[in-house]
């Protein structure tokens, strides 16, 4: 399969394109901008959630202008593919010490809030100077727990979304723009 035939492919899943990769981008432009002023002279560590907000930290610390670092962990929320269970647990660790740093999760999205109020407890916990989040997706009819981005990219409704690093079953990462998921795929009768 050539690479257009696949982007096809993947395209003809979604029910809807919510957000072009064009979109996406000139959105993110802006809260790099906002993130520049608002961490001047505080040298943060962002720290992205593998594997969703892979894309949404490159492309955002590119438009941050302002010496930062950079670092990845993984966690694991026990569920199915498409709900979380509340449980998790941290799969790869921080490279760095977030000990006195100003710390900024990179999320791709926030939905029931339970992973990032882990996450966020567990930074606290380890001294960090600051704890902030940026999520480039929020979906907050989903909430569980009281939590919410501090900077968020876009509002998204109460459906499966899919693209630009947010995967069904590690698919449709790679695909550039951002939609909602045909039910009979996750259903498993895409025939
Ligand atoms: P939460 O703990 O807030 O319920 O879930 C956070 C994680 O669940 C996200 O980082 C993401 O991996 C996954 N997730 C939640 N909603 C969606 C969605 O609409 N699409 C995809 N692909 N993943 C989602």
């Amino acid at each position: 399969m050539g690479p257009q035939e696949n982007e096809e492919k993947l395209m003809k899943d979604l029910e809807t394109v919510l957000y072009t990769e064009e979109q996406i981008l000139a959105r993110i432009r802006n809260m790099g901008e906002q993130l520049t002023a608002e961490y001047r002279g505080k040298f943060p560590l962002l720290v992205g959630v593998l594997k969703g907000a892979v894309m949404f930290m490159s492309d955002l610390v590119k438009r941050m202008t302002i010496p930062l670092e950079i670092d990845f962990i993984a966690i694991s929320s026990y569920g199915t593919s498409t709900r979380s269970s509340g449980v998790v647990r941290i799969l790869k660790d921080l490279d760095r010490d977030v000990d006195g740093r100003h710390v900024l999760i990179v999320e791709d999205i926030v939905d029931t809030g339970l992973t990032l109020a882990y996450l966020r407890d567990v930074l606290v916990r380890r001294n960090a100077a600051s704890v902030r989040i940026a999520a480039l997706f929020d979906k907050p009819g989903r909430r569980q727990v009281p939590i919410e981005p501090d900077y968020c990219g876009f509002t998204v409704p109460n459906a499966f979304i899919v693209g630009y690093g947010l995967d069904y079953a590690e698919r449709y990462r790679n695909l550039p723009d951002v939609g909602i998921l045909k039910e009979n795929v996750y259903r498993g009768s895409d025939t």
